[in-house]
């Protein structure tokens, strides 16, 4: 399949990893951002191809994992009113709030929907007018264009019962969280290519000046992910610290203009929790005043939440990168994709689940 199979080329990968051995001379710790990136790494055991001078760490870009147990709870004190249809992605069915997920709020009779895109959520609520429609708008800058979309289209529509439980949040604001920590391991960045195909990449250059960090724009697949450490390697061990691009088939420096246009007519940033890492500011959008009679949280009083964590679950830290999964005393024990107690065994893109799904007996 073109543009798949020669980014699994195996010769390719080899020739990559032997470069990246050529070109290593000290120790290094690089993030890659996002949890897709993760999972290829663990399916692919690239991390087992790689010189001992490279450690990987895994990053916070799984919208399932850093959607706040605040939010979750409100989720599910919403899809649990009477006469709401509650849409959502399927991963976050089985998201452990305080307690319980929307999967047992389905069960216990709540109409709870796997949706596939917020354009659905809006089929559904144009073909019951008479129930209030809630779709789950999480994730990150890739997700939030197509739901900003669905709050102009509910507009245009002039629908009434369709509003939108936001958590969107940004990867910028999250990089100067982790680097800007005293705990900080992250010597440099691949940057998630699918967030700067819609953001580009303009955001980034301050910040690897500002930290001495080289980001590098990196894909999903063993070639391209290899390719992003050597360009990171060759800047680390060069004393360079820039932006660069190493998945331009698909990302331009500036990146989807219409895309970012419609996130600035529907949303602004806001400040927002990261679920085990806590508030970041200016780290998520919310709805902007003048659409603000789309919001489920206002639309819905749900009261007062309490959000109760497992006192256990070390997730926070696997997400900045100072823990792997493996480290976590409920791991693969207490804690699995099929009893999880935190989002990153749940999600598809999950540290902890990659761990376990493809790793389990490396790590064990
Ligand atoms: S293994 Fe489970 S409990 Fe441990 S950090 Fe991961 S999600 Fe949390």
């Amino acid at each position: 399949m073109k543009y798949l199979t020669e980014y699994r080329d195996a010769s390719l990968v080899h020739t990559l990893v032997d470069e990246i051995r050529r070109t290593v001379k000290r120790n290094w710790v690089v993030m890659e951002i996002c949890g897709g990136q993760t999972h290829a790494i663990m399916r692919y055991g690239l991390d087992q191809l790689l010189p001992p001078e490279i450690e990987l760490v895994h990053g916070p870009g799984c919208p399932v994992c850093v959607t706040s147990l605040e939010l979750i709870d409100k989720a599910l004190a919403i899809a649990s009113q009477p006469g709401v249809i509650f849409a959502s992605y399927g991963d976050m069915l089985r998201v452990p709030g305080s307690g319980r997920d929307l999967f047992s709020v389905r069960a216990s009779g709540g109409d709870v929907r796997v949706v596939y895109s917020p354009l659905d959520a809006i089929k559904i609520a144009q073909h019951n007018p008479d129930r209030q429609v809630v779709f789950f708008a999480i994730g990150f800058e890739t997700t939030a264009p197509a739901n900003a979309m669905s709050v102009v289209q509910a507009e245009a529509l002039g629908l009434k019962n369709y509003s939108v439980l936001v958590s969107h949040v940004r990867v910028p604001p999250a990089m100067h969280a982790i680097l800007g920590s005293p705990e900080n391991r992250v010597q440099a960045f691949l940057a998630a290519g699918h967030v700067c195909a819609v953001m580009g990449y303009w955001e980034y250059p301050p910040i690897a000046h500002q930290y001495k960090v080289p980001i590098v724009v990196t894909g999903f697949e063993p070639v391209d992910i290899l390719q992003g450490l050597l360009l990171s390697i060759r800047q680390l061990e060069a004393g360079r610290f820039e932006a660069e691009n190493g998945y331009p088939r698909v990302v331009t420096f500036e990146g989807n203009r219409p895309a970012q246009d419609v996130l600035q007519r529907v949303f602004q940033e806001c400040d927002r929790k990261w679920r085990g890492i806590g508030l970041i500011p200016a780290s998520g959008w919310r709805l902007r005043p003048e659409y603000a009679r789309f919001d489920a949280e206002t639309r819905f009083s749900v009261g007062q939440i309490q959000p109760e964590e497992s006192p256990i679950c070390i997730s926070g830290q696997v997400l900045q990168g100072l823990k792997k999964p493996k480290q976590c005393p409920a791991f693969g024990d207490l804690c699995t994709p099929e009893h999880p107690l935190g989002a990153t065994m749940v999600s598809s893109e999950g540290a902890c689940a990659a761990y376990f799904h493809y790793g389990i007996e490396a790590y064990g």
